[in-house]
């Protein structure tokens, strides 16, 4: 049996863990990512965490690396060009650095993709050949899974979170308007609700000193109806985005997960509305929606079957 380490660096956690080629868990270690330390001590821990793991599980020979980070990637040069979430990182050539120090195959690729890779080895995907699956957490990533394989696209593919819902909406942070994640992202929710707020909408909200996407829901499951509405507003968006894809690539499967997707309950019956207006030559009963099933882990999980689709 061989293991595959795969890693799962965020803007607050770095993820890390060992898994066999059947999929099966041998050891998970997680820790602050201490992005403001800068690039090299970064790089310096994913170096760390494999020898902490080769040293740890001798017994298991290492087939490769898998590690996925937030942000723009050129994974085949092995470039992290852009991390929002890591400052300082631009243009680093991460897989030239680490091999300096780490003898087995590497290979990088955006988070999102992982996530979606993930799923469709161990998770919700398990079984379809294609679907797309979206995160809603405080951005909202996208991964393309196409006859089981990540579609990379000739760039950074999948930015699903910036697909166009509204041309004069609301400045997204990619410097664009009116995108996907201005409508159904957790940082969004919360914006939008103190933009009613202080344009005079009431809201059982307004007695909380700061607001967090969690008081939104929490405030939706108690009837409030700016919260409701919100939510209503996040399914609309998400219809739109979703029929878009599933119109121009003719997939019948969609996985949402990331901390949003706990809100379920609250946007889909909107979505579900949207969708079915939206959706053309492809019959609505034929759509399947799913809530992804790995969490947090489905980004390893994603990482280590980089690798062994890379290596098979
Ligand atoms: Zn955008």
């Amino acid at each position: 049996m061989k293991g595959l380490i795969g890693f799962d660096i965020g803007g607050t956690n770095l993820r890390c863990g060992l898994i066999s080629e059947e999929g099966k868990i041998i050891a998970f270690y997680t820790q602050p990512t201490g992005a403001q330390r800068g690039v090299e001590k970064l790089i310096q821990e994913i170096i760390s965490q494999v020898k902490r793991i080769e040293k740890e599980h001798s017994e298991i020979p290492i087939a490769g690396i898998g590690i996925g980070i937030a942000g723009i990637l050129k994974p085949i040069q092995g470039i992290v060009c852009f991390s929002p979430n890591l400052p300082g990182w631009r243009q680093i050539p991460l897989l030239k650095m680490l091999r300096q120090s780490i003898p087995y195959p590497i290979f990088i690729e955006n988070d999102a993709n992982l996530i979606a890779l993930g799923e469709a080895w161990q998770g919700a995907g398990r079984g379809e050949k294609n679907f797309f699956l979206l995160t809603l957490g405080t951005g909202i990533g996208g991964g393309i899974i196409y006859q089981g394989h990540l579609w990379s696209g000739e760039t950074s593919a999948a930015e699903i979170g910036h697909i166009k819902i509204d041309p004069y909406g609301e400045r997204c942070l990619c410097g664009r308007r009116g995108c996907l994640e201005t409508f159904a992202s957790a940082s969004w929710l919360v914006r939008r609700a103190y933009k009613h707020m202080h344009l005079g909408m009431p809201s059982i909200l307004a007695k909380y000193p700061k607001i967090t996407a969690k008081d939104v829901f929490t405030a939706a499951q108690r009837g409030d109806i700016l919260a409701c509405y919100l939510f209503q507003l996040a399914g609309w968006a998400l219809g739109i985005g979703i029929a878009t894809l599933c119109n121009t690539l003719g997939f019948k499967t969609v996985i949402i997960g990331g901390g949003m997707s706990n809100a379920w309950e609250e946007f889909i019956g909107s979505l579900k509305g949207t969708l079915t207006k939206e959706l053309l030559a492809i019959d609505y009963s034929e759509v399947k929606i799913i809530k992804s099933s790995l969490g947090d882990m489905a980004g390893i999980y994603g990482a280590c079957y980089l690798v062994k689709q890379n290596l098979d």
